[in-house]
């Protein structure tokens, strides 16, 4: 496997977390590709090569505090389920340039 794969970026600049769009989040988490599909409602989805996470939400991911994060609304719960399945582990993401796209 090549370096950086699953692709995940280099930086926070653009980033935002996967669970409560915060800006610049500060850790990452790549996603086994031969794991990220997923049936929900009826249908195929695919988990995307990384999901960023921000401080607060990378410590409910850490500790399995799964309503906190499911409170936010902003993910299903069978895409969280998706995700700690494929999960490859949650890794520092690089404080980056200011962002270009307006929040
Ligand atoms: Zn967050």
């Amino acid at each position: 496997m090549a370096a950086n794969a699953p692709w995940a970026p280099d930086h926070n600049q653009d980033q935002s977390c996967a669970f409560c769009w915060a800006a610049r989040p500060t850790y990452f988490h790549r996603i086994d590709p031969h794991k990220a599909n997923f049936r929900m409602f009826g249908k195929g989805y695919t988990l995307p090569a990384f999901w960023a996470t921000c401080s607060r939400c990378e410590g409910w991911v850490a500790g399995g505090a799964t309503a906190a994060l499911l409170a936010l609304g902003s993910i299903e719960p069978a895409s969280l389920e998706a995700f700690r399945l494929a999960d490859l582990g949650p890794e520092a993401l690089a404080e980056g340039p200011p962002d270009t796209v307006e929040r």
